[in-house]
This record gives structure tokens, C-alpha cells and sequence, in this order.
């Protein structure tokens, strides 16, 4: 995969990018120049992480003046809403301008208690599922560190202002593969766990089955959850799919899987995208139980969401129904998940390629 040029490997340095203590030692350090009192680093940390400030014009606390130099020597990484689109189910999608004009999504998912952010980690990708929205427009560049961290901080002000509420879970299931930008991922999972608190096992990496990125995150000391794109029990079904399975194939992704159960302890998910008559029928579903049948998983299984240029269909629901009703005769776990904000295409991608600037 090509590595573009990251807006922000020149100028002053993006704080949301730095794990907390790099950024403590690197403000205090910068505090300490200026003769501030020490104090002025727990100030900093309140307004960047308990105050999710998209600029240090919000940091009431500290002198005027130093306000704008701070400004001057770091970066908060305000993103810019380019569009947003509100569901009727409660579902709001946020399409973000980059500093460089680039645009990912991140959408707020409501459901009882809980809301969850789906974050990007790229813009675009390369792996080109063929179900994807995203991967029908290829790969543009990685996100920074910052620019992850910066969906969440702008998507908590947004639940706190507009919808009254905090975010309480995280899954990577955006724009991109957060495996395939390993770097700036784990960077990102670092300040979201120690800068902004958010729990381990409230944070889910969703990926489509990059097998070093599945055992770094199980050798990592987090817990944070795990959840693998499958779309197909076969291999060769999966290859047709999902171009993946040719360079990690499904016996070398279970491995892993494995692995990661192994020290984790904590149960995987495997997302299953139900096509009509590609691999909706009952013996598929068998197929899937004699893979994932001995392993602490869950199936969630999503009618697909079409997209334009595919010939293809959702699975009717009496389809859906038959498969999920094959897995739990053989004990498997599985629930079907209702796709949400239908409609305002939250499927991930959909928003930039309808209201986006493909050229951007
Ligand atoms: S499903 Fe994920 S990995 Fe596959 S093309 Fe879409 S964004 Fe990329």
C-alpha cells in the first residue's frame, strides 16, 4: 500500500496525536521555556481531553495571551462538518473536511443506553471489497493518529451539545482498514483509552482479517475488543468477495483469531453480510457453524446495504431468517442486525460518494 504524505509530519505538533504522557512532558517542557507555573500542564490536558477544546480560544482558564501562543506551537486538529445527516432512527452521520480537503465519516449510533462512534482510519482503501462503498473509490491516504482521535473529540461535543448525552463505545468499522494503518491506529487507541478515558473494552477494532494487525492488538495489554469481517465461510467465495483472503487466508485468520481469544479471553465478533444469492443460503450457514462452532464468538449477520453499481440485493428478511436460524441449531451465537440510518446511507463510504467531492 502507497504511504502518502501526512498533512501533519511538518509544523507545530498535533497533540491529539501524542500518547498523553509525550504530550505532558512535551507541554511542560514548552510551559517551562516560558517560566509557567507547572500547573499550567493540568490546565492544558482538562481543555484537550475533560474539555474535548477544538481550539485553545476555549481554554478560559489561561491568560489571554498565552491562549494564542499555545495555538501557535500545537495543533487541536478542528475538523470541519462538511455534512451532516440525521436518521430517523437517531442515527447521525458526520462527513468531516480534513485540513488537506480530504473527507472521511463517522457516524453515532443510538441504542438504549448506549452510544456508539464508528470511526475512519483511512480515507478510502485499497483492499476493495466488493461489497464497499469505500473501496469502490479506492485509496486516497492513512489518517493521522490525530485525525482519528479528532472524529471522537468532535463527535463528543456534538452528542454532548446536540444530543445530550456522552459517547460510550467506539468501533473502527468507518472509511478504511484500521489494521492496514497499524501505526497511527494503536497511537490513536492509545490517547483515546489514557487521554479521554474511554474504557479498553468499550473500543472494538473491526477489521477484515489482517492477521499481524489481529495478533498485535492480542499481544497488546488493552483488552480491546475484536471484530473480524468473515462475509464468507469458503474460500473461494471469500476470495470472490473480499481480496483479502488471498493474502491471509481463512485457516491463517482463525489462527489468529484464535490467538487473540487465547490471551485475551474475550469473546470476537464476526460481521456477516447477508447478499441474496451469493452467500445467503442454509448450507453457507453450516459452513460458517463448522468454522466458528468451537470458538467464544458472535455472529452478527447485517443485511447488506446496497450500493450503487452493484447488481446485487439485500437478503429478504425470510432468507436472513432461515440463516440465523441454521446457526443457532448448531449452537452458534448470532443475532441479525437491522442495518441503521438507512436513510441517510450510513452503510460505510456512502455518505462521501453521495455527497462528497469524488474529485477531492
Ligand atoms: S469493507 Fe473495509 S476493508 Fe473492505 S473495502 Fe470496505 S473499508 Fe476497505
Amino acid at each position: 500500500m502507497s504511504q502518502k504524505t501526512l498533512p501533519e509530519t511538518t509544523g507545530p505538533a498535533a497533540l491529539l496525536g501524542l500518547a498523553p504522557q509525550e504530550l505532558r512532558r512535551s507541554v511542560t517542557s514548552w510551559l517551562e521555556a516560558r517560566g509557567e507555573p507547572a500547573y499550567r500542564t493540568d490546565q492544558v490536558e482538562h481543555w484537550v481531553y475533560g474539555q474535548a477544546a477544538r481550539s485553545f480560544d476555549e481554554a478560559t482558564t489561561l491568560p489571554t495571551e498565552l491562549r494564542a501562543e499555545l495555538g501557535a506551537a500545537f495543533r487541536l486538529t478542528p475538523l470541519e462538518a462538511a455534512w451532516t445527516a440525521r436518521s430517523s432512527d437517531g442515527t447521525v452521520k458526520h462527513l468531516w473536511r480534513l485540513e488537506d480537503g480530504e473527507q472521511v465519516e463517522s457516524v453515532l449510533i443510538p441504542a438504549g443506553d448506549r452510544l456508539t462512534l464508528c470511526l475512519s482510519s483511512q480515507v478510502g482503501c485499497a483492499l476493495g471489497c466488493r461489497f464497499c462503498a469505500t473501496g469502490s473509490f479506492g485509496f486516497r491516504r492513512h489518517l493521522t493518529a490525530a485525525e482519528i482521535v479528532a472524529q471522537y473529540r468532535d463527535s463528543l461535543r456534538f452528542a454532548r451539545e446536540e444530543m445530550g448525552r456522552p459517547i460510550t463505545n467506539l468501533v473502527f468499522m468507518g472509511m478504511g482498514e484500521p489494521l492496514a494503518n497499524p501505526e497511527p491506529l494503536f497511537a490513536a487507541l492509545e490517547v483515546l483509552h489514557e487521554g479521554f478515558g474511554v474504557g479498553a473494552r468499550r473500543i472494538t477494532v473491526s477489521t477484515v482479517g489482517l492477521v499481524p494487525g489481529i495478533l498485535e492488538l492480542a499481544r497488546r495489554p488493552e483488552p480491546f475488543g475484536l471484530a473480524v469481517s468473515l462475509h464468507a465461510p469458503l474460500s473461494e467465495l471469500r476470495a470472490a468477495l473480499m481480496p483479502i483472503e488471498r493474502r491471509y487466508p481463512l485457516p491463517e485468520l482463525l489462527a489468529a483469531v484464535r490467538e487473540y481469544l487465547d490471551r485475551k479471553g474475550r469473546r470476537v465478533t464476526f460481521e456477516y453480510t447477508l447478499i441474496e444469492g451469493i452467500n445467503d443460503s442454509t448450507e453457507l450457514a453450516d459452513s460458517l457453524a463448522d468454522i466458528t462452532s468451537d470458538l467464544m464468538c458472535f455472529i452478527n449477520l447485517i443485511p447488506w446495504n446496497p450500493i450503487p453499481d452493484r447488481p446485487w440485493r439485500s437478503s429478504p428478511p425470510e432468507r436472513v431468517e432461515a440463516f440465523a436460524r441454521a446457526l443457532h441449531r448448531r449452537g452458534v451465537s448470532a443475532a441479525v442486525r437491522e442495518p441503521r440510518g438507512r436513510d441517510i446511507a450510513a452503510a460505510c463510504g456512502q455518505l462521501r460518494l453521495e455527497h462528497g467531492d469524488p474529485a477531492s
